[in-house]
């Protein structure tokens, strides 16, 4: 990939996607092709087939997609699995059709069966049940890596695809009926400082384990991939490391200074009770993430916050 080449980042207004322009941009890559969703409708088989007929790029980083927190993959279902789908079907085909040199397309940890052994090897794939929540969302991506893998497999593309652990970063999701748990946590908890709240309500039992990667690391790791992967099987990005809900929201409490009581609502769901990513695979080729989980905290909280509530 030449700092001129023309690269297609898709979802270059979500959280990934502008992590990706972000550090592209920063590595003087000066020839990517950006389009809205109003200006492109990924969904839309035609309008996808004429943007690639017209603009022939030669990299595509395939970050668009619907996302969301455990209540809304959980809720809205049908979006989940339907509009995943067709972004991928129509991005994946028509890179295909185009000729493009190479592609990355970005899935999910959810990927994985809810009972599979942790840490979490990319081989355990397919290997049992998914977790009920996000099972939508789990099957729309584990259809991407099957075409990723397959348009290698019978047409020779040099298709690749990453599987982010749980992320955090700028232009994240606040909203809190849909938005993952970090964001969720930081803004409860700064409107709980605000208004001197003598509690705040954390979903769930604090059990569930998690582990966080903030969106730039992935943005460094997709490059990566991008300059010096070419297999197919997909490959893990993670953190190595994983955190309690409970611990989790004791920290993000700490950095925001909410000085009240932290209430567990079990009457939320848990979801999957641990969710954390061998990243061995990933660290043999050579990389690994530079941002420490608090660090990365308080810096979404200092700089990210405000902007959106
Ligand atoms: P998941 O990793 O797909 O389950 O996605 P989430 O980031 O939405 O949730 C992670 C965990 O945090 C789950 O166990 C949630 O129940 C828990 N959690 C606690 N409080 C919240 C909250 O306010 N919002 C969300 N989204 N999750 C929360």
């Amino acid at each position: 990939m030449e700092k001129s080449s023309k690269i297609y980042v898709a979802g270059h207004r979500g959280m990934v996607g502008s992590a990706i322009v972000r550090k592209l941009k920063g590595e003087g890559y000066n020839n990517l092709l950006l389009k809205t969703s109003a200006e492109l409708d990924l969904r839309n088989q035609a309008a996808v087939e004429v943007f690639f007929a017209n603009e022939k790029p030669e990299y595509v980083f395939l970050a668009a997609a619907k996302v969301g927190g455990i209540m809304a993959n959980n809720t809205y279902r049908a979006d989940f699995l339907y509009e995943n789908l067709m972004i991928e079907s129509n991005v994946v085909h028509q890179s295909y059709v185009h000729k493009v040199k190479k592609l990355l397309f970005l899935g999910s940890s959810c990927i994985y069966p809810k009972m599979a052994p942790q840490p979490l090897k990319e081989e355990y794939l397919l290997t049992g049940q998914l977790e009920e929540t996000n099972e939508p969302y789990a099957i729309a991506k584990i259809a991407g890596i099957k075409l990723c893998e397959n348009y290698r497999r019978q047409y020779r593309c040099d298709f690749i695809s990453a599987m982010p652990t749980n992320l955090y970063g700028p232009n994240d999701n606040y909203d809190l009926n849909t938005s993952h748990v970090i964001p969720a946590l930081i803004r409860k908890f700064h409107e709980g400082k605000i208004n001197h709240s003598e509690k705040v309500e954390v979903w769930g039992t604090g059990a569930p384990l998690r582990e966080f990667l903030h969106v730039d690391d992935l943005a460094d790791a997709c490059l990566f991939l991008m300059l010096n992967y070419s297999g197919e099987q997909f490959v893990n990005v993670g953190f190595g490391k994983e955190i309690s809900i409970r611990d989790l929201a004791v920290l993000i409490g700490g950095i925001v200074g909410f000085k009240g009581e932290i209430v567990f609502d079990s009457s939320k769901p848990d979801g999957t009770p641990r969710k954390l990513l061998d990243v061995s695979k990933l660290s043999q080729l050579g990389w690994k993430y530079n941002i420490g989980l608090e660090d990365g905290l308080k810096m979404v909280y200092k700089s990210g916050l405000r902007t959106v509530i």
